[in-house]
């Protein structure tokens, strides 16, 4: 067992999840591809663990997100992403030509960062802030 395989248990013990296979190889993909779709996710770890399904990577996702062990993000009209970088109260960036995602630290590196003009009278939890830009990619792929 790789030491890498090794966090990723106790990460899952951690959040009181039983370890499986197919749940390392979800956390492990996430650590190396953050900001990856369920279908991300499971074509980069169909190759290494076979027999695992898309359901099981979108079970196992689920699993991770109601133990709080993921964060989802859903940029309008993109499908959702799933990320280890959770509690933190960071934004993102999101490229409207490529969908290419960038985290943003939080303004001032607690939640909420931002303060709406009118709270309703509401106690503000997160503010959840997306930039939508164009990529350096795709700045310099256009003609
Ligand atoms: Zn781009
Ligand atoms: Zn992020």
């Amino acid at each position: 067992m790789t030491s890498l395989a090794l966090a990723a248990s106790d990460a899952l013990r951690g959040a009181g999840l039983r370890v499986t296979e197919s749940r390392s190889a979800v956390y492990e993909a996430l650590r190396s591809a953050p900001h990856a779709s369920a279908d991300d996710v499971y074509e980069r770890i169909r190759v290494h663990v076979p027999g695992t399904s898309r359901q099981s990577v979108y079970n196992a996702l689920g699993d991770f997100a109601d133990a709080g062990l993921v964060r989802r993000i859903e940029p309008a009209g993109r499908p959702m992403l799933f990320e280890l970088r959770v509690d933190d109260n960071h934004h993102h960036l999101v490229c409207t030509g490529c969908g290419a995602v960038e985290d943003i630290d939080c303004a001032v590196g607690a939640a909420p960062c931002l303060v709406p003009s009118d709270d309703h009278g509401y106690t503000i939890a997160a503010a959840e802030v997306t930039f939508w830009g164009v990529c350096p990619a795709c700045r310099s792929a256009r003609p």
